[in-house]
């Protein structure tokens, strides 16, 4: 069953991975679909606006093809070389107005948008007509070839176009023609948080369902553990009631074999020691019954009957019959309240209490301890022991009917795991609350809590 229970979980768990990395997987897909309508949109809607930036601001276009003309010209006169010419391109008077003329207009149509943006130059080529083309540079976009824009780095940014431009003149009477090749690049600043922002509905869609896998899976669990428990608790039961029954069913066997024999007979003392044994047995029997009926009494409610009582003097009555039982326990009393007047049933509190002792005793006290408080309004019984204790992580189970444990199920110590349920029940039919604080080889404290 265990294993089962483990194989199943742990199948479980598979089964929870694989459809958390699917949905994982599929929630990227979507993300990066987004991206890249996102950049489409930002692309149509930038070419809408600038073509070749002539309608940003026709002169300062004029003046940057008079340059490149220029500097095409002193290139064919040998005025300047290609280094030259790239610096004179790069380091141009007009570049930071046209960089803000350009965001201005982007800041005016589209107004929800922050945009960086850069234009960098890639080639510049002259064709002459005689000889092949003459590259003075072409490089891959790069930052450093920026020609216009506030962008510093081209990691985070997309390209939205490349604009060809061309352009012809003539240079001692021959025919040149000049290609250039910029690119556009741009970075929308927050767009992480636009992009999720369109994917609300799918990250909470994807979160939810996982969440209610996990919780369904969780729930599953515990139901299977709870059931796997109970089972083992019933098991349990049934062999400790087997062994309970045992010892005295086969003490009572033996007794009734020497009383067959007439020499025991004859002899009074013999006699008389078989009858006591016969008698405890029959007494134990009659016990063991008994806690399991008033256990099943217990499931169909206590009926109290209740009367008032002066608790200290009624607590002092159980401690005295306490210790002519139990002679050789120290049984102290420390009552902290005087002369209270509660409205109890005498019967079922005297039943709590002793089991509380008896499980005391039998599990390695010396010296039992009884308190009394007031307590915001409720009045405490709290029952110390010097016993074995109890593990942190067993103390939740001890008011479950038929808990015991573990080393309790070795029957080094005689019980059903019934005791401490029945406590439970009897000071819930009293509208009290029993709680247990235990150090494992230290000793245990029960405290009754009732209302006063
Ligand atoms: P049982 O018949 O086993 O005594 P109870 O319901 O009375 O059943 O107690 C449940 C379990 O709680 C016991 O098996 C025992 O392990 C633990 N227990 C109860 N009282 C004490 C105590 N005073 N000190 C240590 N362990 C205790």
């Amino acid at each position: 069953m265990k294993q089962r229970i483990n194989l199943l979980i742990a199948f479980s768990v598979v089964a929870l991975i694989v459809l958390s990395t699917v949905q994982c997987y599929l929630v990227k897909t979507t993300y990066d679909y987004k991206v890249a309508q996102f950049h489409t949109e930002i692309k149509n809607e930038i070419a809408k606006i600038s073509n070749n930036y002539s309608d940003i601001d026709s002169v300062l276009v004029a003046k940057k093809e008079a340059l490149y003309k220029q500097l095409s010209e002193n290139y064919l006169q040998g005025k300047n070389n290609k280094a030259d010419v790239k610096t004179y391109i790069l380091e141009n008077e007009y570049n930071d107005v046209l960089t803000q003329k350009i965001q201005r207009k982007f800041k005016r149509d589209l107004p929800n948008l922050k945009i960086d943006f850069a234009i960098v130059l890639n080639k510049f080529i002259l064709y002459q007509s005689a000889k092949k083309a003459d590259t003075i540079f072409s490089e891959k976009p790069f930052i450093q070839n920026k020609l216009y824009g506030n962008l510093a780095s081209l990691n985070h940014a997309f390209l939205v176009r490349s604009y060809v431009g061309t352009s012809s003149g003539t240079f001692e009477n021959k025919n040149y023609k000049l290609l250039t090749e910029d690119s556009m690049y741009v970075s929308v600043i927050d767009w992480e948080m636009i992009i999720l922002g369109r994917m609300t509905f799918v990250l909470i869609l994807s979160l939810l369902s996982i969440l209610t896998l996990i919780t369904l899976f969780v729930i599953a669990i515990k139901a299977l553990i709870k059931q796997k428990k109970v089972n083992d608790i019933k098991t349990d039961f049934i062999n400790n009631i087997t062994h309970e029954l045992k010892t005295p069913l086969t003490t009572l066997g033996i007794s009734t074999k020497i009383l067959e024999r007439k020499d025991i007979r004859d002899n009074d003392e013999n006699f008389n020691a078989i009858v006591n044994t016969i008698s405890r047995q029959n007494n134990r029997l009659q016990s063991l019954i008994d806690q399991v009926m008033a256990n099943s009494l217990a499931e169909n409610g206590i009926e109290l009957q209740k009367e008032k009582i002066e608790t200290e003097d009624f607590l002092l009555t159980i401690v005295n019959d306490f210790k002519i039982t139990y002679p050789a326990i120290n049984i102290k009393t420390h009552f902290k309240t005087q002369k209270t007047h509660l409205i109890l049933d005498k019967f079922y509190l005297t039943t709590a209490l002793l089991n509380v002792l008896e499980n005391a005793v039998k599990y390695g006290s010396n010296t039992i301890t009884i308190k009394t408080n007031l307590i915001q309004n409720q009045f405490s019984i709290s029952v110390e022991d010097d016993g074995i204790g109890i593990e942190k992580n067993k103390q939740s189970l001890l008011f479950e009917k038929f808990y015991r444990v573990e080393q309790g199920n070795l029957h080094n110590t005689k019980g059903l795991g019934l005791g401490l349920y029945y406590v439970d029940q009897i000071i819930k039919a009293h509208q009290g609350s029993v709680s247990v604080v235990s150090d494992l080889g230290k000793g245990t404290q029960f405290t009754i809590l009732l209302k006063v």
